[in-house]
């Protein structure tokens, strides 16, 4: 059983995903962090953001032990992650990687939750279950502000607002893999929900998916 978790930056996929694969006793990957890993790989080896090719080769070293990383969490990382994540060869070189772990979930698992952009659409698109997570982009910036500020960076709701716009429209203007929900995906909107309730919600689609398979 493959639940495949898409949507825009900070609407609350990660939680809900983390939340999901504890509840269904399902393996966990979250595939930003392939991507941000890459640009980690890119970033240090004083490669530019906009050679395909170092990125290509850059995503050929991503292996599992990178991506405990906490460096992986910053914000120019994330930045950089959604620029190359646009180059082809990067996706082509991150896809089996994300196959393997929906094919065989780690420790014998009888499930896995994969959360990112293209999970529904392209890494999974068999997936029995399939939820796209978004919210307003105000919402989405005052949380990352949040969660900022309590990790102690000092920002300013504009700036992390413009980021935030500045990534939404790489991630859903590039021509490979763009973020859009699958046609059939479950669309939930978190504007108005707190946690518990985007849960609850999640919870009951993916139950009534398995109780069908
Ligand atoms: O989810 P996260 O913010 O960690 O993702 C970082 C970047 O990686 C995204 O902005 C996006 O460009 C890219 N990404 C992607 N496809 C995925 C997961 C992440 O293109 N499945």
């Amino acid at each position: 059983m493959i639940v495949a978790l898409d949507g825009p930056a900070a609407a609350g996929k990660g939680t809900l995903a983390k939340r999901l694969a504890l509840h269904f006793d399902f393996a966990f990957l979250d595939t930003g962090l392939l991507y941000r890993a890459t640009a980690r790989h890119l970033a240090d080896a004083g490669g530019d953001r906009a050679d395909a090719a170092a990125a290509t080769a850059a995503a050929r070293r991503v292996a599992a032990s990178d991506l405990d990383d906490p460096r992986l969490r910053r914000e120019e990382i994330a930045q950089l992650a959604s620029a190359v994540a646009a180059v082809p060869g990067v996706r082509a070189a991150l896809l089996a990687f994300q196959r393997d772990f929906a094919a065989a979930p780690p420790d014998g698992k009888r499930g896995a939750v994969l959360d990112g952009r293209d999970i529904g659409t392209v890494v999974c698109p068999d997936a029995a279950a399939k939820i796209f997570v978004t919210a307003s982009i105000e919402e989405r910036a005052r949380r990352r502000l949040k969660e900022l500020r309590e990790s102690g960076v000092e920002t300013i709701y504009g700036t992390v607002l413009q980021d935030m716009q500045d990534r939404d429209a790489r991630d859903s203007r590039r021509q490979t893999a763009p973020l859009r929900p699958a046609d059939d995906a479950f669309v939930l909107d978190t504007t108005d929900l707190d946690a518990d309730a985007a849960f609850a919600a999640a919870r009951d689609y993916v139950a009534g998916k398995l109780a069908a398979t």
